[in-house]
């Protein structure tokens, strides 16, 4: 077990003073607060490599779940909360055309979705090989691809400019490097290019009061808590400005939905 994990720095300012919150943190997992800006990240990540294997489980595990049988109670929760889903999803993917027009989009942690419609040229980066597959001869169909890759990696093999936008729709709490993916799609994007972000809420007041069964937690799958603050400070590092979609109710959210534009 302790082979599979390499410490990191903070994602957020790369001091290596972190403090263990024990509280959210189960036995074999440490949820830090780093000292020098205050970012709570998961400090023992599990590397890509396993990643990749956990992620196809759960993806795969996840779709059957939703497919097989279950309590009628514990059965009509999800299917509420895959109908809110869904209707907030929707809501956003109509708001795509007005953010990134008709150019090309990357959809970073894709899975095998296609969320952009045409005109829009579909790309995708995926890391798990059996969702890859299947996205990649979606997009193909539209003109687009999906490469098989990390995100820190995929994003830079983009031409500098390619790009009129990119999604990180659930997605940057997974990424051990976020900076570097920001910094990576600010290269890849053109000027004025702009990138959709949901994330969890660390700042929310669902998770000041629920603490550590708060839905935001899944260890070891989500290695960083954003704030609205600490996703704005990140973002400007990487080159964009950023506007929060969410800001009215940003407060009872768990959730952060947030429009950066590269400078
Ligand atoms: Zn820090």
């Amino acid at each position: 077990m302790t082979a599979l994990r390499g410490d990191r720095p903070c994602p957020a300012c790369a001091a290596d003073r972190p403090r263990r919150i024990d509280g959210y943190s189960p036995p074999d997992w440490d949820v830090v607060a780093c000292d020098g800006c205050g970012f709570v990240y998961l400090r023992n990540p599990p590397p890509y490599e396993a990643l990749r294997e956990e992620l196809a489980w759960e993806k795969t595990y996840v779709t059957k779940k939703k497919k097989g049988g279950s309590t009628p109670l514990s059965g009509l929760g999800a299917r509420l909360r895959t109908i809110g889903r869904r209707i907030r999803g929707r809501t956003v993917e109509k708001r795509y055309p007005e953010w990134f027009g008709t150019g090309r989009v990357l959809d970073i942690g894709c899975a095998d979705r296609v969320r952009t419609a045409p005109p829009i040229t579909p790309y995708g980066i995926e890391i798990s090989a059996f969702f890859q597959g299947r996205a990649d001869a979606r997009m193909r169909q539209r003109g687009g691809f999906c490469l098989l890759a990390a995100g820190a990696e995929g994003v830079w093999q983009f031409e500098p400019g390619f790009l009129d936008g990119v999604i990180l729709h659930s997605y940057l709490e997974h990424e051990t490097q976020p900076l570097r993916v920001l910094e990576g799609a600010a290269r890849a994007l053109k000027p004025g290019g702009r990138i959709f972000v949901r994330v969890p809420n660390y700042g929310s007041a669902n998770r000041r009061i629920v603490g550590r069964k708060w839905c935001g937690f899944r260890h070891p799958d989500h290695v960083n808590y954003f704030t609205a603050a600490s996703l704005r400070r990140m973002s400007e590092r990487a080159g964009f400005s950023m506007r929060l979609i969410n800001r009215a109710n940003l407060w009872f959210d768990d959730n952060i939905l947030a429009l950066l534009t590269k400078a």
